[in-house]
C-alpha cells in the first residue's frame, strides 16, 4: 500500500455486498475499513430476507395445524400465538446474525466503524469527525422503504417497523403489488389478522409470468387476503385506536397499520457524493459500469444502491466481481441473465429464466408445458392450496427458457433448476431425467403435453 493512504479499500456500508467485499479485500491482504452507522449485515440480516423468512415460518402453522387432524393428530384447545414471543425470539436471533458478521469483519482484519461515514473527497472518508484517506472507496449503503407522499401518508409505516410491532393489529392494510407487499399480506393473514392488500395495477407481481401471478392472487385470496386491485388509497385519517383507509373507489377500510411496501429507494442521500464526481439517476441510485466504477475512478458502488437488481445473492456475487477486478485477475463475472427468485408469498413462488410474455417477445417459436395438480399432503391434510408449475421452451433449440413454480417448497426447487438453466438444459434433458418419487419437484421432469 502507498503510504498516502489510511487504507486501500473503505467501505461504506456493513450489508451482503459490502461485508462481502471488505472480507474479500481483507483476505487479500489489503488494508479495509468498514464502516456501518445502523446495523451490521444490512437490510437482507436486520429488516429483510431472515426476519421476513422466520416471519413466513410463524405464519404457516395455523395450516399445519389444521393439516394435522387428517393425519390423526388432535391438538386440544385454540393454539394461540403470542406475538411479542415471536417477536422477542426473531429479534435475538438477529442479535446472534450481527454478532456473527462483528465477528467476520473482525476475523478478516478489516478495521469496522461504528458510525456514519460521509465521502469528504474522491479519497477522503469521514467518520465520526474523523477523516481517513483512502486508495479507494466502495458505497455499499443499500436501500430504504419509499413511502409517496398523500394525505395521512405519516400515519401509514414501512417493511421496516413490520420486525418491530407492539402488538399485532385485528386488522392490516397492505400497500403495494411486488415483493414485499405480497409476502407481508401472507404472513399477516396467516397469523390471524384480517388482512387487506390494496394495490393499484390489475396484476399482483406483475414483472413475472402472468398465469403464476393470477395463480397466486387466487391462491392468497383462498386463503383469506382481501384483494382490492385497481385500487388506490386517497387519505388515510386516525379513527380512534385504528385509522380510515380511504379508497378510490368510495370504500373506507379500517385497519390498526397501514403498511406501504411500495417499493425501496437507493440511500445516497447525505452521503457526501456532492464531493465526488459519482453521477445519480432522478431516483438517488448510483449510476456504475461494468466493473461498478462510478464517473469518479476512486469510488465504486455495488448493491441496492445502484439499482440493478435488488436480492442479496446478487450483492454479494457483484462484490466478488469488484474485489477480483480490483485485486484479482478480473476472471470472475457477474451473468444477470437466469437469476433464479422466490417471492415468499403464500403459496409461495419461484421463477427462474423468462416469462412466457418475455419469450414470446424472444423467441419465434415457444412452447408451455404447464401442469397443476393438488400436493400430497393435502389428501389428508384437507388444505386448499395446489402447485402449479410451469415450462417455458425455445422450440428451435429445445432449450428450457423459463421455469416457475407456484407452491409449497417452490424457492427450494427452483434453486435446482436454476443451474439446469445456467447449464443450457433442454426440454430433452428434463424427459430424460429420473423423477423422485413421491414428490412435487419430480412433476417438472414428467410434463409432455403441451398446454400451448
Ligand atoms: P417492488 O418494486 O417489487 O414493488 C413496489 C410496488 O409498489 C409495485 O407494485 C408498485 O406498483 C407499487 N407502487 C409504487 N409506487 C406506488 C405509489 N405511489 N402508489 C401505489 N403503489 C405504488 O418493491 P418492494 O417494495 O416490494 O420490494 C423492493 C425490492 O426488494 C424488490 O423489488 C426485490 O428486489 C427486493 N425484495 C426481494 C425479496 C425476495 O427476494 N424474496 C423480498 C422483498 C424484497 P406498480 O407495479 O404499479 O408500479
Amino acid at each position: 500500500m502507498t503510504t498516502e493512504f489510511d487504507y486501500d479499500l473503505f467501505v461504506i456500508g456493513a450489508g451482503s455486498g459490502g461485508v462481502r467485499a471488505a472480507r474479500m479485500a481483507a483476505s487479500k491482504g489489503k488494508r479495509v475499513a468498514v464502516a456501518e452507522e445502523r446495523y451490521l449485515g444490512g437490510t437482507c440480516v436486520n429488516v429483510g430476507c431472515v426476519p421476513k423468512k422466520l416471519f413466513v415460518y410463524a405464519s404457516q402453522f395455523p395450516e399445519l395445524f389444521h393439516s394435522s387432524k387428517g393425519f390423526g393428530w388432535s391438538i386440544p384447545g385454540q393454539p394461540t400465538l403470542d406475538w411479542a414471543t415471536l417477536r422477542d425470539n426473531k429479534s435475538a436471533e438477529i442479535e446472534r446474525l450481527n454478532g456473527i458478521y462483528n465477528n467476520l469483519i473482525n476475523n478478516s482484519g478489516a478495521d469496522l466503524f461504528d458510525g456514519r461515514a460521509t465521502v469528504a473527497g474522491p479519497h477522503l472518508v469521514q467518520v465520526n469527525d474523523k477523516v481517513y484517506r483512502a486508495k479507494t472507496i466502495l458505497i455499499a449503503t443499500g436501500g430504504w422503504p419509499y413511502i409517496p407522499e398523500f394525505p395521512g401518508s405519516e400515519l401509514a409505516i414501512s417493511s421496516n417497523e413490520m420486525f418491530f410491532l407492539e402488538s399485532l393489529p385485528q386488522r392490516a392494510v397492505v400497500v403495494g403489488g411486488g415483493y414485499i407487499a405480497v409476502e407481508f399480506a401472507g404472513i399477516l393473514n396467516g397469523l390471524g389478522v384480517e388482512t387487506h392488500l390494496v394495490y393499484r395495477g390489475q396484476n399482483l407481481l406483475k414483472s413475472f409470468d402472468l398465469e403464476m401471478g393470477a395463480r397466486i392472487t387466487e391462491g392468497m385470496v383462498a386463503k383469506g387476503v382481501q384483494v382490492h386491485l385497481s385500487t388506490q388509497i386517497n387519505e388515510i385519517r386516525q379513527d380512534g385506536d385504528e385509522l380510515a383507509v380511504v379508497l378510490d373507489n368510495g370504500h373506507t377500510l379500517k385497519a390498526g397499520i397501514a403498511l406501504y411496501a411500495t417499493g425501496r429507494q437507493a440511500n445516497t442521500a447525505r452521503l457526501g457524493l456532492e464531493n465526488s464526481a459519482v453521477v445519480m439517476r432522478p431516483n438517488g441510485s448510483i449510476v456504475v459500469d461494468n466493473h461498478f466504477a462510478t464517473a469518479e475512478p476512486s469510488i465504486y458502488a455495488l448493491g441496492d444502491v445502484i439499482d440493478r437488481v435488488q436480492l442479496t445473492p446478487v450483492a454479494i456475487q457483484e462484490a466478488m466481481v469488484l474485489v477480483d477486478h480490483l485485486y484479482g485477475d478480473g476472471s470472475v463475472q457477474i451473468d444477470y441473465s437466469d437469476i433464479p427468485t422466490a417471492v415468499f408469498c403464500q403459496p409461495e413462488f419461484a421463477t427462474v429464466g423468462l416469462s412466457e410474455e418475455q419469450a414470446r417477445e424472444e423467441y419465434t417459436d415457444i412452447a408451455v408445458y404447464l401442469s397443476d395438480f393438488k400436493p400430497m399432503l393435502q389428501t389428508l391434510g384437507g388444505g386448499a392450496e395446489r402447485i402449479t408449475m410451469k415450462l417455458v421452451v425455445d422450440n428451435q433449440t429445445d432449450r428450457v427458457v423459463g421455469c416457475h413454480m407456484v407452491g409449497e417448497h417452490a424457492a427450494e426447487i427452483i434453486q435446482g433448476l436454476g443451474i439446469a438453466l445456467k447449464a443450457g438444459a433442454t426440454k430433452a434433458h428434463f424427459d430424460a431425467t429420473v423423477g423422485i418419487h413421491p414428490s412435487a419437484a419430480e412433476e417438472f421432469v414428467t410434463m409432455r403435453e403441451r398446454a400451448r
